[in-house]
């Protein structure tokens, strides 16, 4: 099965009985519903209190209907509705963050992809486990600041967005720093980040082949983070220090990049592994995910994070990307989504893409 397309100008919307693609209207909501609708879906946006009114200047990307909530908390008291409109729920950051990843996983509603790697995702330890067990090459992990032999990053459990992460040059800079709760000690990898948009597709018996599948990357962006991005206009770390200025890295946007075409056999490498081993470890993920990591100077990527979800710098490449654009035209990862279900739908293999 390779991909197919269907022209955005005769695309047919699929039968009556065919299902809805909702999620909340958040994080990449426009790109999913954009793709969505490319592919002759009908869409629904999930908002809480009122629909967000943005979607009134992008035609394109508005969802056909709403579900409107008094909170997303409550979301769980809704089912109903999503299951009488037969939704398939696309997971997105902040869908799963608001909800809880316990009560994402309970929801009685068809979810894209395996929604088991929440529990693998949402656990530092356990991604952790996941992905060392994979082979993965990460930043070395320190267990006590006695141990720390360079730059470190202090990171807190559940830590929203990089908030209260402490970086220290050396063991010396950790002296007086006494951590509020539970945290890991990572080294702090200088190098250059990529966030790397892969999908991987159970269905496709054609392209770079991982298991049963074929595995397919489609875009690359920099996540912009503040303050940490402009801090060192101000000064020195310690200068920024006594004055009370911590790093904070807070995602405010997103740009496009590429990798130096010889590092792509290495970020395949890491992609098929992951897929590999989430087969062993608990059935496999489907569809969107990104491998965040940290290019050195030695041109070693060492991964700090997965998302195991489609990502909101995807929506950089609603027209295609550089890569994307080398597997289809006009491919975005909301679209891809789209077209796998369609796929899976039309060869009875459902089962295989939602869970
Ligand atoms: P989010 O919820 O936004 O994904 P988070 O709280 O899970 O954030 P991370 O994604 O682990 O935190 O890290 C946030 C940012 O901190 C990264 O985007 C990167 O800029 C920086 N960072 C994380 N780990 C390292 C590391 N080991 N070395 C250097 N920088 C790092």
């Amino acid at each position: 099965m390779g991909i197919e397309l269907s022209s955005e100008a005769r695309v047919a919307p699929l039968q009556s009985g065919s299902p809805t693609i909702a999620t909340l209207c958040s994080h990449s909501s426009l790109q999913l519903f954009h793709g969505a609708r490319q592919e002759g879906f009908r869409t629904l946006g999930i908002a809480a209190r009122e629909p967000p009114r943005f979607y009134d200047a992008f035609p394109l990307a508005k969802p056909d209907r709403f579900l409107t909530v008094p909170s997303i908390q409550d979301l769980p008291n809704h089912v109903d509705v999503l299951r009488k409109e037969r939704s398939v729920l696309v997971p997105h950051g902040s869908f799963v963050e608001y909800l809880g990843p316990e009560a994402f996983m309970q929801l009685d509603v068809p979810v894209f992809g395996n929604r088991a790697v929440i529990g693998w995702e949402s656990d530092r330890r356990k991604e952790r486990e996941w992905l060392e067990s994979a082979g993965v090459p990460m930043p070395k992990r320190y267990e006590r600041f006695e141990d720390v032999d360079g730059p470190v990053i202090v990171k807190y459990y559940g830590a929203k967005g990089g908030r209260g992460f402490f970086l220290a040059k050396d063991r010396e800079a950790l002296k007086g720093f006494t951590p509020t709760g539970p945290h890991v000690i990572q080294e702090y990898v200088i190098g250059t980040r990529y966030y790397i948009h892969f999908f991987y597709s159970p269905l496709n018996t054609d392209g770079f082949r991982v298991a049963t599948g074929s595995l397919e990357l489609l875009g690359m962006d920099r996540r912009d983070e503040a303050n940490i991005d402009e801090l060192y206009k101000l000064g020195s770390a310690e200068e920024l220090r006594r004055s009370g200025l911590r790093p904070t890295f807070v995602v405010t946007g997103n740009v496009p990049v590429i990798l130096r075409e010889s590092l792509l056999p290495q970020v395949f490498d890491i992609g098929a592994r992951i897929i590999e081993r989430s087969i062993e470890l608990f059935g496999g993920m489907v569809g969107p995910f990104c491998v965040e990591g940290i290019m050195t100077e030695e041109l070693e990527f060492k991964v700090f994070e997965i998302s195991t979800r489609i990502v909101a710098g995807t929506t950089l490449f609603i027209r295609g990307s550089p890569y994307s654009d080398l597997v289809a035209p006009d491919l975005s990862m909301g679209r891809r989504i789209a077209l796998e279900l369609k796929r899976a739908l039309r060869a009875g293999r459902a089962r295989e893409v939602l869970s």
